[in-house]
């Protein structure tokens, strides 16, 4: 298995911030997983599984952790019978690969999520969803691995989840699911460009960011309440809440921890003053 040591962490989030990594481990199979998972028994470090890290701010200094790429965990595999397309997808495949597919087979129930920059044991932890849909909707399946380096099978039904929530941000590190999606008739590819475009129009993706930084408490819009609170466009350092969308965090250049910590505050304490409302936070921080 390849492990890198010294490693850069900035290089491993979408926002770019970030100091050290001892090691980084890039396991290529459930052997090297399990092998990883002992490890951190072993030696009592938490292990931080890495995907695309568009989910994922790590401080800056030295981080003592097991890190994890699912990087080279690639596996795809696929079945079909006429009415259903089953993908059986590693950790590491990339929701870009899955919309290649979809498109290319004119799949229906992935086509929301399209534009989600994420690999797919991160979008099974976060539940990562998008215009009233979440990946939980297609999913069929979880092979995961508990902390005592046993793989589990999960059916959906089995899985505790909820809006951006799941049991494997606590327990376990997903090996890889099984997603069921319908040959459709509608024009799929149309979809998921008008979806893109969409993006396109109201997300920063001109600048690196971690997409959602807090989670939309029940009734409302977190980027509603931070814009109204002053923090669209507001910032300390390099670390800005976007002009674009309040409820991204967007780094201008040379951004540090430091500052988004002061912002995150500012912001979460400005919100619960002005609306009795305790923002909580979507984005993974790792200190
Ligand atoms: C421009 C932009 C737009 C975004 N839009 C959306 C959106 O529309 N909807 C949405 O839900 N999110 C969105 N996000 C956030 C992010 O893309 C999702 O949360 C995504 O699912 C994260 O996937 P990842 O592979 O990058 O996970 P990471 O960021 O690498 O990790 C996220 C969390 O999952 C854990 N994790 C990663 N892999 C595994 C694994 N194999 N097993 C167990 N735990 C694991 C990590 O430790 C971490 O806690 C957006 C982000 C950006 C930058």
């Amino acid at each position: 298995m390849k492990i890198e040591e010294n490693i850069n962490l900035s290089n491993f989030s979408t926002l770019k911030v970030g100091g050290k990594a001892k090691r980084l481990f890039f396991p290529e199979n459930i052997e090297d997983i399990k092998y990883i998972i002992n490890l951190s028994q072993d030696t009592e470090k938490k292990l931080i599984p890495i995907g695309i890290g568009s989910n994922l701010i790590f401080k800056d200094g030295e981080l003592d952790y097991i890190f994890v790429s699912t990087k080279f965990l690639k596996n795809l595999h696929i079945t079909e019978n006429n009415e259903y397309f089953y993908i059986e997808a590693d950790a590491g495949v990339s929701f870009k690969t899955l919309v290649n597919l979809v498109k290319r087979y004119n799949l229906e129930g992935f086509e929301s999520l399209s534009g989600i920059p994420a690999s797919i044991g991160g979008a099974v932890a976060m539940n990562a969803g998008a215009y009233g849909s979440e990946i939980f909707d297609i999913i069929e399946e979880v092979y995961w691995i508990n902390k005592e380096g046993k793989l589990i099978v999960s059916k959906k039904n089995e899985i505790n989840y909820s809006y951006r929530y799941t049991q494997f941000q606590e327990e376990g590190f997903v090996y890889k699911a099984i997603l069921k999606l319908k040959k459709s008739n509608k024009n799929i590819p149309q979809i998921i460009k008008k979806h893109l475009l969409d993006r396109n129009k109201k997300q920063p993706l001109d600048l690196p960011t971690t997409g959602s930084t807090y989670k939309n408490p029940e009734g409302t819009y977190a980027g509603y309440l931070l814009e109204k609170a002053g923090f669209k466009g507001k910032r300390v350092g390099d670390i800005g809440f976007s002009q674009k969308h309040a409820n991204f965090l967007v780094n201008y250049g040379n951004g540090k921890y430091k500052d988004l910590k002061k912002l995150l505050e500012l912001a979460e304490e400005k919100v619960k003053e002005e609306f009795k409302i305790n923002l909580e936070r979507e984005v993974k921080i790792i200190e």
